[in-house]
């Protein structure tokens, strides 16, 4: 499905996956996988911190369907199963994430299919934003959109993915997750400044100061983790939900569950020797 000029790289317009230079098994050699192997050692051999319990409400804030399955969704479900919420806020809908089908067929499918994969982890609420996948620019217009949405459902927790340049094997991240990841982190700000944003108070959104924490998944410098040992599976069902996506891309179901459950032990080897899922905590 991804056409003749495009395979895994077409991804490189848009999709999340695009992040990587080819499927989920090449992330090792660029993606959030390569971390604990390519990352020479500043990131791949420290111990990770167990993540703080103080929390009860999360919003994970990313840039396109299946960034939160491709590795931080197993510790959603850990959350959820523990009686916490959280909720989903896209920046997209991943409408140029398949090289083969037109933005306007694949937008809605791609909304479909993460609303299934955010249901495997517990996860009922998911909002999707209109900036356009591929081209989001970090901006006022985004962190308008993003303050907006940390005032709606007013969480102590924020979760992202990885905003950096790079991932810490040296492959380069995507200008969407650097815009979002990034603009996201000011967004946490600006949700609790009254007079940042005044449209918004219009809208009947009050500030809202109370993030703690800001977990960043796939860091470069990682730094906490949480056990996934009993929801692993349940990750790799959320990332299967994204069927089409997958197929496009030539993924099989065999290729998912490998990726995801190799990284999950290697960053078990850092905490407790169980699969886990690791995060860059931000203490507010
Ligand atoms: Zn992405």
């Amino acid at each position: 499905m991804n056409g003749s000029t495009g395979g895994a790289g077409s991804r490189d317009t848009g999709g999340p996956g695009s992040r990587d230079t080819g499927g989920p098994g090449s992330r090792d050699t660029g993606g959030p996988g390569s971390r604990d192997t390519g990352g020479a050692g500043e990131a791949g051999t420290r111990s990770l911190d167990p993540m703080p319990q103080d929390w009860r409400r999360g919003l994970a804030v990313v840039a396109h369907p299946d960034d939160m399955e491709y590795g931080a969704s197993g510790a959603v479900a850990r959350w959820t199963d523990e009686g916490r919420t959280v909720s989903y806020l896209l920046a997209s809908r991943g409408e140029a994430g398949i090289d083969g089908m037109s933005p306007e067929e694949a937008g809605p499918l791609r909304e479909r299919e993460q609303i299934a994969g955010a249901a495997a982890v517990g996860v009922d609420r998911v909002e999707f934003l209109d900036h356009p996948d591929g081209v989001i620019e970090y901006g006022l217009p985004l962190r308008r959109d993003l303050a907006a949405g940390i005032r709606r459902n007013r969480p102590d927790l924020v979760v992202l993915i990885n905003h950096r340049d790079s991932w810490s094997g040296g492959g380069l991240n995507m200008a969407d997750h650097r815009h979002v990841g990034l603009a996201a982190l000011d967004a946490v700000r600006d949700a609790g400044n009254r007079w940042v944003f005044q449209d918004l108070l219009a809208q009947g959104l009050e500030p809202w100061d109370g993030v703690r924490y800001i977990a960043v998944a796939a860091s470069p410098h990682a730094t906490h983790a949480v056990d996934i040992g009993d929801t692993l599976d349940r990750a790799v069902a959320s990332l299967l939900e994204h069927r089409a996506y997958l197929e496009a891309l030539g993924q099989s179901e065999q290729d998912v569950e490998h990726f995801l459950r190799t990284h999950a032990t290697r960053v078990g080897r850092r905490f407790n020797g169980t699969p886990a899922c690791d995060f860059e905590l931000i203490t507010l």
